[in-house]
């Protein structure tokens, strides 16, 4: 392909709208521009790197056993109605009427138009397993949409769904998508990690989360130094406590704190550790208020008390609330004395004594304060987040933290979907049974962003070789016929050895070209110049390493099939977490 015939408008300058760097590069290599918040248009380079993501998910997916089909992006409210998700998804589901006024969603997800099929066309055990996938546009009418197709609202994804006869099966299925699934991301060029997953919207029993390690990651991951445990912060379990404190007890007294509400400035201002003092959130559920007891230097899960309490969501409670349930503003509440609301504490309080905690008035709170002498707790659990240093709560080791990119989910979802829209089989028995099903998600734009993220540097994008838009960069450097010619030569000859090839022919500096070329990162750039031909040679450079030789054009073929089986990388540290 020549430059000339392709829209790439790269950008000199940092665009402004963009916070990190797969954005900025993403807008800068001219992949994609904008349309709206969380939409955008996938510019002709950008949508190469889509393709071949999506042809490396087809091939793994066909291999897995899965077939292709494509449902449509628009779909009836009575579906989701049936599955009770037309009310629980919230703002996030897309709805619309058409011109008969009937409501309809633009498909976040699939399950309730993939279950409604199975139904309809699946009756026997014999069809079974069965897994069924598409490459398709989601909308998500995201809160926050960001970092270009990090998160979007309109976004392309491939999502699979199983089904099996029992739940033997099913977990068979799973597998089948958690193997595909490292093979994909290894081929992509991914450095990722295989981490145990909360269940979400999607819901089910047992879900893993593909993430891309970077930095810019929104995505807190936690796994073992020395095991295999890994897992998403908002599902990771904490250990209850091994050591008791056995001090003597101490009469509780009250002190003042004046202007003193956080941990922070309590602490600093009694002269004790964090770790001395209990904060009591108080959070609202779907019908009530709890008081949770949390040590100073934990941090709250909320996914882990949404869980405990069966909602779906929960929030802090408003200042107003807390004064008037507390008799004291916000930064002062404590259990004791607390009434009117169930009290729940993390594993972690069991083991404390002579505790610093707020006093339910204003500027005041305890010293001493001891659970089961001045206050009590209705019920124990883990409701804090995983930290450095935590025991891995499977297997040796303790936990580390890093921060990752979900660009995959999977999920082992039960009988969730079936039961609810009865979508039944005959098994071999002649008995009516629900079906089993597990459902897959790749956010196949996400993973390109996540690709940009882990292969940069301050000049531009560094494609891993399997996704890069070209693999070779052809750039002519002098305007002479001889130069024309050698670099005509070239491009036929790559094109023939199966490259795919960027021939810059524009009148352009020299410089102009390099940067270009450096910032749209294929792996490998030949530069042709009547210097390098008056000597019988061109310079091949390697982006990532920025090598260069001089290699003669009949010997170029040669020297790139060997320098892209070297600098291929299918580099992959996924280990997989016990499951
Ligand atoms: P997140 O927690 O990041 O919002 P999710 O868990 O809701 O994502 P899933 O329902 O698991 O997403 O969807 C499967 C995959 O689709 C995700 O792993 C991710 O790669 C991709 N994806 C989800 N939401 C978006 C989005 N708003 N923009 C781009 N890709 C997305
Ligand atoms: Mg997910």
């Amino acid at each position: 392909m020549k430059t000339s015939q392709m829209l790439i408008p790269t950008l000199r300058e940092d665009p402004g709208e963009a916070e990190t760097v797969s954005h900025r590069l993403m807008l800068r290599a001219g992949l994609i521009r904008k349309v709206a918040a969380g939409i955008y248009t996938y510019l002709p380079l950008g949508l190469r790197v889509i393709r071949k993501i999506e042809q490396i998910i087809r091939e793994e997916m066909n291999r897995a056993g899965a077939q292709e089909l494509l449902m449509p992006i628009a779909s009836p409210a009575e579906l989701w109605k049936e599955t009770g998700r037309w009310d629980y998804y919230g703002k996030e589901l897309l709805r619309f009427k058409d011109r008969h006024e009937r409501d309809f969603c633009l498909g976040p997800t699939h399950e309730e138009v993939i279950t409604d099929l199975f139904r309809r066309e699946v009756r026997s055990y014999r069809q079974l397993p069965l897994n069924f996938y598409q490459i398709q546009t989601k909308f998500r009418d995201e809160i926050r949409p960001r970092f270009g197709l990090m998160r979007g609202r309109e976004f392309i994804m491939k999502d699979a769904y199983s089904f099996d006869g029992d739940e033997a099966g099913a977990k068979i299925s799973y597998q089948k998508m958690y193997d595909a699934y490292t093979s994909i991301f290894t081929r992509c060029g991914l450095t990722f990690r295989a981490v145990e997953a909360d269940t979400g919207l999607i819901g089910g029993d047992v879900s893993h989360e593909f993430m891309v390690l970077a930095e810019t990651g929104e995505a807190t991951v936690v796994y073992s130094d020395q095991g295999s445990y890994a897992a998403n912060i908002e599902r990771a379990e904490v250990l209850p406590p091994s050591d008791i404190d056995d001090t003597p007890l101490r009469p509780l007294t009250l002190v003042a704190t004046p202007q003193r509400r956080t941990v922070e400035e309590v602490t600093t201002f009694l002269k004790i550790a964090p770790r001395q003092l209990i904060k009591t959130l108080l959070y609202k559920a779907e019908n009530e208020t709890v008081a949770v007891l949390i040590r100073g230097d934990h941090a709250l899960n909320e996914i882990k008390l949404a869980r405990l309490l069966h909602v779906t969501e929960v929030e802090l409670a408003a200042p107003e609330t807390v004064k008037s349930l507390t008799g004291a503003p916000v930064g002062f509440a404590g259990p004791v004395g607390l009434q009117g609301m169930r009290i729940l504490a993390d594993h972690a309080i069991k083991g404390m004594r002579n505790v610093v905690i707020g006093a339910n008035q204003g500027d005041m709170h305890y010293l001493d304060a001891n659970m089961d002498r001045d206050f009590k707790v209705d019920q124990f659990a883990d409701l804090r987040n995983a930290q450095t240093g935590d025991p891995s709560p499977r297997g040796p080791g303790a936990l580390t933290l890093a921060k990752g990119i979900e660009v995959g989910q999977v999920f082992l979802l039960g009988t969730k979907y079936s039961k609810s829209m009865n979508a039944t089989i005959l098994d071999d028995q002649g008995q009516e049974c629900l079906a089993i099903m597990g459902c897959y998600g790749i956010g196949v734009g996400r993973t390109a962003a996540a690709a940009i993220e882990q292969n940069h540097d301050d000049k531009g994008i560094i494609w891993p070789f399997p996704i890069a838009p070209f693999h070779v960069h052809l750039l002519p450097v002098s305007q002479s016929e001889k130069t024309a010619e050698a670099t005509s030569l070239l491009y036929t000859n790559l094109l023939a050895a199966n490259f795919e090839v960027l021939w810059d022919d524009r009148e352009e500096r020299a410089g102009v070209k390099f940067n270009d070329a450096d910032l749209v990162g294929a792996p490998f750039q030949v530069v042709v110049g009547d210097k390098g031909l008056a000597d019988g040679v061109v310079e091949v450079k390697i982006r990532r390493s920025g090598a260069k030789s001089r290699v003669a054009p009949s010997n170029i073929i040669a020297h790139l099939l060997k320098l892209s089986a070297e600098t291929n990388p299918t580099r992959s540290m996924c280990s997989p977490s016990d499951k």
